[in-house]
């Protein structure tokens, strides 16, 4: 079994598109897992949508996949955050809103769990530090948890009770899944925090079990200018110039 770990799409096509076409390159998948945000952001939340639902896939929601549909207020949100949340509910067909409607909080694959914020609280909570991701290891059951959210690729490790280390996920290095239990972020596909603006993915090579990360270059300014004609806020236009 190969499959791709995407996440955090976030309506951003030319991102997401580069990441496919990356996928088909390197010999296509059996599964695209995606770990929530497909919506929120981004100028072309339906085609993201559109698309993702052309392949086997799993999806586990999104606080902007569940606020796009009103299933959570957009109060915690940020005044831009919240525009453009407000915006993508208007692009969306009445088939996107009820597949947003029914995606699960968690799913179980194999080895792996996904979510999109943590095991522990699957819409809200970033898992960025050791502390918050040691807290979370007993919230799955499976040997590996992989999560979204904070669009920021890391790898956390349980050595053991009371032992949880941090790493950073270097573009292009493939990392052994081993005997120790892992909560894994690929980072985001379509709007990396991280400094690096590139789309950020992992694909899975099952019968290895080895994960590769890796970076993929797109059309940053076709996504701006998409952006900028719907009139979605600046800050979030530039915002993907930098990755942050
Ligand atoms: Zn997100």
């Amino acid at each position: 079994m190969r499959c791709a770990i995407v996440g955090d799409i976030h309506g951003n096509l030319a991102a997401f598109k580069a990441v496919l076409e990356h996928i088909e390159v390197k010999g296509g998948v059996d599964e695209i897992w995606c770990l929530g945000d497909v919506v929120g952001y981004g100028p072309e939340p339906h085609e993201c949508l559109e698309i993702l639902r052309t392949y086997n896939h799993l999806c586990v929601a999104g606080n902007h996949d569940w606020a796009a549909v009103d299933k959570i207020d957009t109060l915690d949100f940020n005044p831009d955050a919240a525009q453009a949340c407000h915006w993508t509910t208007e692009q969306l067909t009445p088939e996107d809103v009820d597949y947003l409607e029914n995606l699960p909080l968690t799913l179980c694959r194999g080895d792996f769990t996904l979510v999109h914020g943590s095991p522990r609280q699957p819409i809200w909570e970033y898992v960025l530090s050791v502390s918050v991701a040691q807290d979370n290891f007993a919230s799955f059951e499976t040997s590996f948890c992989l999560i979204g959210h904070s669009h920021i690729p890391l790898v956390f490790e349980c050595v053991d009770e009371n032992l949880c280390v941090s790493n950073r996920l270097p573009a292009g290095s493939g990392l052994e899944l081993g005997e120790h239990r892992l909560i894994i972020n690929p980072g985001s596909v379509g709007q990396p925090r991280d400094g690096d603006p590139r789309a950020s993915y992992i694909l899975y090579d099952g019968e290895a079990r080895i994960i590769y990360h890796y970076r993929i270059k797109y059309d940053i300014a076709a996504t701006q200018r998409k952006m900028a004609e719907w009139g979605l806020p600046l800050p979030l236009i530039m915002r993907l110039s930098f990755g942050r």
